[in-house]
């Protein structure tokens, strides 16, 4: 039996993760920490309430005395670290808090972590050598991909919003206790995700719900910018996979090879919802083009040889299939 911390789990990808993970894992207590900030929700993980192999503590990862208890009165024997402020368009407006959570406090679970397996200043049963420290990150830390070429392992970080430098940087801190103090790490950077659960205020939730409701879909710029797509359900594999068998100190990069543009996304949103919910005009006519995001990146597209080849991923779910899934469980949220 093992205790691990995840944090951020009553947010999107998150929620998604922890059910997999306690129906796979029977051996393993899940400890989720979370702020509960506007992103997180506990409808999210219901399913798992009751399982007394779950348990919810509401608290800030920065908090270093939390995490200090937490490892103690559980000890905790490995982490996989999802929260974060997640959305662009709100570190623009407010950078600070991005700062804060994705840089400090990824800086406090990693230090604590540390000094919990292999330094010892605080009591703890044993030495744990394998206990394993797990960075959820993403692959805006690369920046913008002009048409060609494709985010590796080794692509050079150059984040453009203050939410992807703030992750740049928390990956930074990740590698340098890696390196200094050999603590066992893992990074995996991933492109966008969809499917159930995701905040209101992203991408896909507001075509869906902006449709429904019959208003304007709003759509940044001319559209073409450029995301690859993966079903959260595959990227919580990918976790799966790299926190097991991952090597230590290594990144390794999660994407589908699902690339769309904004326009392409829309488009094919509105076509299944005009199949599934017909009114008499198409929602095609709600998309409406407003004021560009600033520093908006055109294109981001992920190599993902280096997992494939090494831990054996292939995505399940192709855009298609995913997105239809994905809109029945809104269709079912919204209605
Ligand atoms: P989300 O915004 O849906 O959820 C974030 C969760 O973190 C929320 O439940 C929130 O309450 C919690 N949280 C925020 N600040 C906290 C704090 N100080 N202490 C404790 N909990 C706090 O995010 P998501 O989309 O599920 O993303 C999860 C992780 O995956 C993030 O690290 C993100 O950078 C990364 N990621 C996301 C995507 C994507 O497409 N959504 C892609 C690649 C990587």
């Amino acid at each position: 039996m093992r205790n691990i911390l995840l944090t951020g789990t009553a947010g999107f990808i998150g929620s998604n993760f922890v059910p997999y993970f306690l129906e796979k894992y029977p051996e393993y207590t899940l400890i989720n920490l979370d702020l509960l900030t506007y992103a997180g929700n506990l409808e999210n993980l219901k399913e798992c309430e009751g399982n007394s192999r779950y348990k919810f503590i509401k608290g800030d990862i920065c908090n270093r005395e939390l995490v200090e208890f937490i490892f103690r009165e559980y000890d905790i024997q490995g982490v996989i670290h999802f929260a974060a402020e997640s959305h662009v368009d709100n570190s623009i407006k407010n950078p600070g808090v991005f700062v804060q959570t994705n840089i400090n406090g990824t800086f406090t679970l990693l230090d604590v972590a540390y000094k919990y397996w292999m330094d010892k200043p605080f009591t703890c049963k044993a030495k744990y050598q394998d206990a394993r420290f797990h960075h959820i990150s993403t692959d805006e830390v690369y920046g913008t991909l002009g048409e060609t070429g494709f985010f590796t392992e080794s692509t050079p970080y150059a984040p453009n919003s203050p939410y992807s430098a703030s992750k740049a940087s928390s990956d930074m801190i990740v590698r340098s206790y890696q390196e200094t103090y050999g603590l066992n790490s893992v990074i995996t950077n991933c492109s966008n995700n969809y499917g159930p659960k995701q905040h209101d205020e992203k991408l896909i939730p507001t075509i869906i719900r902006k449709a429904l409701s019959n208003q304007a879909i709003p759509i940044y710029g001319d559209g073409k910018n450029i995301r690859d797509w993966l079903y959260v359900l595959d990227h919580c594999k990918g976790i799966d996979l790299v926190y097991h068998n991952g090597k230590s100190g290594q990144t390794y990069n999660i994407g589908g090879r699902n690339e769309r543009t904004n326009l392409q996304i829309v488009d094919r949103i509105c076509t299944i919802l005009d199949e599934k919910v017909p009114t008499t005009k198409s929602y095609k006519e709600l998309i409406t083009f407003v004021e560009d995001r600033s520093g908006h990146d055109r294109r981001y597209a992920i190599d993902a040889t280096k997992l494939e080849n090494e831990l054996g991923w292939k995505a399940d779910e192709n855009f298609d299939s995913g997105i239809v899934k994905t809109i029945e469980w809104y269709l079912r949220k919204y209605n």
